[in-house]
C-alpha cells in the first residue's frame, strides 16, 4: 500500500494514534464524543483512520482535532505543513522544512487503482491516487489544494467507505457479491439492438453541439411521451435533455435555491437529491415515508415541515430505494399541500415504466395544471441504457410562475452547451415502438420473478421484514434492531462484507434516520440472489453488533 508521509515521515494514522494516546482517548471515546455533538462518525470509520486505510474528510478532521485538542493542520499534514503546529502535549514537532506534501482533500488511500469493471459503474468520488507535490521554489512548501467547503455537508454514501472496502478486497483477489448498484447492463439487461444500431447509424451526424436544450427529434419524442402521461401546458422550449437525470437534478436545484431556502425531500431518498439541494446552498428538509403504509409519504409529516422558507416538494415516484408507487389519492394530497403553500413540485419518475402487478403510474404533474411542476425521466433504467447518459426534464403547469426560473434554467443549460448528442439521437427510437422492458415486468419476466423471489426469501429470515416493491429493482428491508443489537448500519454492512463477501447499501446512506434498514438491488439472476440470501441468512443467524 502506498502511504502518504508528511515532512517528518509520519502518516496521518500515526499522528492520529499519537494524539489519541496523548489525550487518553480510545476509538470508542471518539465515536461517543461525535454522537454527543451530532457528528456522524461510525466505529468503522475510526478504525479505518487508525489503520491508515482512509483519511477523513474536512469536517470529520476538524472534529477529531478539536476532540483530541490538537492543531488541525498538524493532524492533517504533520508538523512541517503547519506554521503553528500544536502537537499533542508532551510530543515534540518534527522538522520544519518539507520536501514532499500531498493533496489533503478527503480521500482513501487505495492499494492500487480500482479495476476497470468498477470504473464502468459510477465515479469513485472518494478515491484519488496520492500525488507528490514539489516545492514551487526551493525551500517553500507547495501550497495545498483543498476541496471547496461547499462540499462540506454534501453526502453521497451510496459509494462510501463500504464500497471502497469492497474494492480493496476485490483488488486483493476476493470475489465480492455486489447487490449495491442499480446498473442494469452488468446483470445481463442489454440495450435493445435497434437502439444500438440506430445510434451507430447516426453517429456521424452527432459530431457537433446540438441546441442546448437538445435535438428537436429527441424533445418531440419526450413531449409526446409527456402528453401520453397527461402533463398539461407543455412546450418544446421547456423540455431539457441532460447527461442523465443526475445532471438535471443538479441544474434544477442550482437554478432555484438561494442560500437557506428549504426544500422537502423524502426519507429515505435517492441521495443525489439531498446532495444537490445542499450543494446549491439549500436546506434539505426530510419528510418521512411510512413503511406501515406501503412506504407512501406521510402527508401530515410533510405538511408539518413546511415553513416560510420552503420553496418546493420533491417526490421520487416510483421510489428508489423502497420500490413504492404512489396512488392517485396520495398524489392529490401532495398537490393540495403544494397548492396551499405555493410550492413547486419536482417529480423524479425515472422508473415510471417499471411498474409491476398492473399498478398504474400517475404523473403528479398531470394533477397540478395550476402549479409549477418539473418532471424527470430518462433511458437509464427503463431502457437499460445507463451508460449512454440521457435523461430529461419537462416543465408543465403554471409556466407564468416559473418565468424567471426558466431564465435561470436556460442560462445553466446554455453554459454546459448541450447534453451528449449521440445519446439524444436514440430517444425517439427508444420511446417509440416495442418496449422491451415490458417483458421483464410481467409474470415470467426477470425483474418480476426476481422481485417475487427476493421479497419472499427476505421475509423468511428471522428478524428481517420487507414491504413488497411495486416497481423498479430495489427492496429496502428492515432489520430487527433489538434482535441484532444494531446501533450502526454502516458497521453492519462492513461486517457482512467481511464475513460473507456480500455488498449491500446501508439505509442511512439514503437519508433514513434509523440504523435499521438496508437496500438490495435485485437485478442479478435468481441463482445469484439465492446465493446472496443463503449468505445473509447464515450471517444473521449469529450476528450481534
Ligand atoms: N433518480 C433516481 C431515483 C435514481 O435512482 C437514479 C439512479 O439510480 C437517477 C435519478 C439517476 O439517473 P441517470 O442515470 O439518468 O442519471
Amino acid at each position: 500500500m502506498e502511504i502518504e508521509l508528511s515532512g517528518d515521515g509520519t502518516t496521518f494514522a500515526e499522528r492520529l494514534k499519537e494524539a489519541m494516546q496523548a489525550s487518553g482517548m480510545k476509538q470508542v471515546d471518539l465515536v461517543n464524543a461525535a454522537a454527543a455533538q451530532g457528528v456522524k462518525l461510525g466505529k468503522s470509520y475510526v478504525s479505518q483512520y487508525v489503520t491508515g486505510k482512509t483519511i477523513p474528510r474536512a469536517d470529520i478532521l476538524n472534529f477529531l482535532a478539536e476532540a483530541l485538542a490538537v492543531d488541525v493542520d498538524w493532524l492533517r499534514d504533520g508538523p512541517s505543513a503547519s506554521q503553528v503546529a500544536n502537537p499533542p502535549a508532551g510530543l515534540t514537532s518534527g522538522p520544519e522544512a518539507l520536501s514532499t506534501a500531498a493533496d489533503c482533500s478527503e480521500r482513501d488511500v487505495p492499494e492500487s487503482a480500482p479495476p476497470a469493471s468498477d470504473l464502468s459503474d459510477l465515479p469513485e468520488p472518494r478515491t484519488t491516487t496520492p500525488t507528490l507535490a514539489r516545492p514551487a521554489k526551493e525551500g517553500t512548501p507547495m501550497r495545498q489544494f483543498k476541496k471547496s467547503s461547499k462540499l462540506d455537508h454534501v453526502l453521497y454514501d451510496v459509494r462510501g467507505p463500504v464500497v471502497d472496502e469492497a474494492n480493496r478486497m476485490e483488488q486483493a483477489g476476493t470475489h465480492v457479491l455486489k447487490l449495491n448498484i442499480g446498473n442494469p447492463a452488468p446483470f445481463g439487461f442489454r440495450t435493445p439492438d435497434e437502439v444500438v444500431q440506430d445510434m451507430s447509424r447516426q453517429l456521424v451526424d452527432c459530431e457537433g453541439y446540438s441546441n442546448s436544450h437538445g435535438l428537436f427529434s429527441a424533445r418531440k419524442a419526450i413531449m409526446q411521451y409527456a402528453q401520453l402521461k397527461h402533463l398539461p401546458n407543455l412546450d418544446m422550449d421547456t423540455i431539457y435533455t441532460g447527461n442523465g437525470v443526475s445532471e438535471l437534478i443538479q441544474l434544477s436545484m442550482m437554478a432555484l435555491l438561494e442560500n437557506g431556502d428549504e426544500i422537502l425531500i423524502p426519507s429515505p431518498d435517492y441521495p443525489l437529491w439531498t446532495a444537490c439541494a445542499t450543494l446549491a446552498g439549500g436546506k434539505a428538509v426530510h419528510y418521512v415515508c411510512d413503511e406501515q403504509a406501503d412506504w407512501y409519504p406521510d402527508i401530515a409529516d410533510m405538511e408539518s415541515k413546511v415553513t416560510d422558507r420552503t420553496k418546493a416538494i420533491v417526490i421520487i415516484n416510483p421510489n428508489n430505494p423502497t420500490g413504492a408507487v404512489y396512488p392517485r389519492e396520495v398524489l392529490e394530497e401532495i398537490v393540495e399541500i403544494a397548492r396551499r403553500h405555493q410550492l413547486m413540485i419536482f417529480s423524479d419518475e425515472i422508473y415510471d415504466r417499471l411498474c409491476m402487478d398492473g399498478v398504474e403510474h400517475v404523473s403528479i404533474a398531470s394533477l397540478a395544471p395550476d402549479l409549477p411542476c418539473v418532471t424527470f425521466s430518462g433511458l437509464s433504467k427503463s431502457h437499460m441504457i445507463a451508460g449512454y447518459r440521457i435523461g430529461w426534464m419537462v416543465l408543465s403547469g403554471n409556466k407564468h410562475a416559473m418565468k424567471d426560473y426558466i431564465e435561470g434554467l436556460n442560462m445553466l443549460s446554455n453554459m454546459r452547451l448541450c447534453s451528449n448528442v449521440p445519446a439524444q439521437s436514440i430517444v425517439q427510437t427508444a420511446l417509440g415502438g416495442h418496449q422491451s422492458v415490458n417483458d421483464y415486468i410481467v409474470p415470467g419476466g426477470r425483474v418480476y420473478e426476481q422481485r417475487n423471489y427476493i421479497w419472499k426469501a427476505l421475509n423468511e429470515i428471522p428478524g428481517v421484514s420487507a414491504v413488497k416493491p411495486k416497481a423498479a429493482f430495489y427492496i429496502f428491508p428492515k432489520l430487527d434492531r433489538e434482535r441484532f443489537n444494531i446501533t450502526n448500519d454502516e458497521q453492519f454492512a462492513l461486517d457482512l462484507l467481511h464475513d460473507k463477501k456480500l455488498l449491500i447499501t446501508c439505509g442511512t446512506g439514503f437519508n433514513w434516520g434509523e440504523p435499521d434498514h438496508f437496500r438490495i438491488v435485485y437485478l442479478p439472476r435468481q441463482e445469484v440472489l439465492e446465493e446472496a440470501i443463503a449468505k445473509l441468512s447464515d450471517f444473521l443467524s449469529y450476528y450481534r453488533q
